[in-house]
């Protein structure tokens, strides 16, 4: 895979992407499905303090939503499907959708919040007093 080391934000994301370090691209990005490692196998490298929070759930739904309805719409055009077998198909499509984009949405966002040292930056950020 030819990656380019122009843009390291594009490389970090590409490589959570397919699950790989951000940092040397040979380690696992994880252990279990959504649990990142806490240092990468090959280079040491810490991910266990980096939070994806909600958006790597907010860009699954976002994918999955524009795809299926784009295909339910295109479907449903030309062809009238009774309403279990609609909700049937289209929804283990969102389900397959779902469990096969979240765990690359999750790497994306981890590459890149690795990239910007934006965990970092959040934890040295002092802490707000009660009148904030
Ligand atoms: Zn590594």
């Amino acid at each position: 895979m030819m990656l380019s080391s122009e843009n390291p934000a594009r490389q970090a994301m590409i490589r959570g992407f397919f699950q790989r370090c951000p940092h040397c691209g040979k380690g696992d990005l994880f252990r279990a499905y959504l649990k990142q490692v806490d240092h990468c196998a090959s280079c040491g490298e810490a991910f266990a303090h980096i939070r994806a929070d909600d958006g790597p759930a907010w860009l699954t739904v976002m994918v999955t939503g524009h795809v299926v309805v784009a295909v339910m719409m295109s479907v449903e055009s030309f062809l009238i499907l009774p309403l279990w077998a609609s909700i049937a198909a289209f929804c283990t499509l969102a389900g397959a959708m779902v469990l096969g984009l979240l765990q690359r949405a999750k790497g994306i966002f981890i590459g890149l919040i690795w990239q910007m040292k934006a965990a970092e930056a959040v934890s040295a950020r002092p802490a707000l007093s009660p009148a904030d």
